[in-house]
């Protein structure tokens, strides 16, 4: 395969990356651009493109993601809240096609966001 994304190729051991988590359904690691102190991305090792394609046999995979955001959330100290986003298209700020919930802590986060 050529056109994996960049979040495949971490799963599948391509490319390096420092893993916070990983279980049968999902991993967790940091983002390379961190956009607050922590910035943490939890991503399902089934390729779902975006929130927008997930299907009703998702839901307990979405529940799971969500679960372990909070996990590694309360891992990482972020005891005085966390933001937990997931970018949806490009009007939507999504630049990797393959699921991923964003958690960002560390820092007083805004409302709207932008
Ligand atoms: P989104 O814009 O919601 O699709 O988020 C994609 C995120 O992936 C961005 O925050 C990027 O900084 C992050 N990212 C891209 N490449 C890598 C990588 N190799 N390791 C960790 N995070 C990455």
């Amino acid at each position: 395969m050529t056109n994996k994304t960049i979040f495949q190729k971490i799963i599948d051991g391509e490319i390096p990356a420092d893993l916070l988590h990983d279980d049968e359904e999902c991993v967790a690691i940091r983002d390379v651009n961190p956009q607050a102190p922590t910035h943490l991305l939890v991503i399902p090792k089934k390729l779902i493109p975006r929130t927008s394609e997930a299907s009703e046999e998702d839901q307990s995979l979405l529940g799971h993601l969500l679960l372990v955001a909070k996990k590694v959330a309360s891992e990482e100290g972020l005891n005085e809240g966390f933001r937990i986003v997931i970018n949806n298209g490009s009007a939507g700020g999504e630049s990797v096609p393959h699921l991923h919930v964003h958690v960002l802590g560390g820092r007083q986060m805004g409302w709207p966001p932008g």
